[in-house]
């Protein structure tokens, strides 16, 4: 039987050096359940070290968290991998630290970056300059998300910095998102007439919170069996009933 699922895909825990300390795994699960979102994705800036605690936080609700992250291109474009699985997630934090340009973290500069367990006690800080680039171009991080069975999607593409459409000008025809996220800061009007040229692509809007009250901000609505990254690219191809809906 196909449900609806309201999903929030695109969530900052504390270990980005931008995100409110607040931004724990359990005050972010405990805050989705108040606002009633079926789905939600973890997707710290090019690292996915608070999954694990965000999953074991989420255990005893109803509410799914995708394991995620937002992966800064060699061009400065964000791109968000999802995947239902830890291990698909890591496989990728290997890669993309492997490919992260050397660094270190800024705290002062940047913020800090705060790995913590499911029960919000510290783990350790991330030193790695997480805030950077990657040197892997847009085509090689797609590349390698689907190799690893994810979805990958544009980031926020109305926003004037940090979007492929900000850093390249436009979506090359061979870049092949599973969908283009428009942020908060837009409303679905004003995108159909500013993106109109990207009709072909599926559209979902997120929050992209940074701190607790702009979790759930926006939603985009799933029609789908059950909420794994199987049914979701069903849904964001509209195929078999299944739809996606920007609320
Ligand atoms: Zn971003
Ligand atoms: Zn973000």
């Amino acid at each position: 039987m196909l449900k609806k699922f309201r999903a929030d895909l695109h969530i900052h825990t504390c270990l980005s050096p931008c995100a409110d300390l607040e931004m724990t795994p359990y005050a972010i699960i405990r805050n989705a359940f108040e606002k009633e979102i079926d789905i939600i994705a973890i997707t710290d800036h090019n690292s996915a070290e608070n999954i694990v605690a965000a999953k074991k936080a989420a255990e005893k609700t109803e509410i799914t968290v995708f394991a995620g992250m937002e992966i800064t291109s060699s061009e400065e474009a964000h791109i968000i991998a999802l995947f239902s699985d830890v291990q698909s997630v890591i496989k990728l934090q290997d890669i993309v630290y492997e490919n992260l340009l050397p660094g270190i973290n800024d705290e002062k500069l940047f913020g800090e970056q705060i790995v913590v367990n499911e029960k919000d006690e510290v783990l350790d800080f991330n030193k790695r300059l997480l805030i950077g680039a990657t040197t892997l171009s847009a085509h090689e991080v797609l590349q390698i998300i689907h190799s690893l069975g994810g979805l990958a999607i544009a980031s926020h593409i109305d926003r004037e910095a940090f979007s492929i459409v900000s850093q390249l000008g436009f979506i090359p025809d061979d870049l092949r998102f599973d969908a283009l996220e428009i942020s908060p800061n837009t409303e679905k009007a004003a995108a159909e007439l500013q993106f109109d040229m990207y009709r072909q692509f599926t559209w979902v809007t997120s929050s992209d919170a940074h701190d607790i009250r702009d979790i759930g901000k926006r939603t985009t609505g799933f029609t789908m069996k059950q909420p794994t990254i199987e049914e979701m690219r069903q849904a964001l191809k509209n195929t078999d009933g299944r739809k996606s809906e920007w609320e």
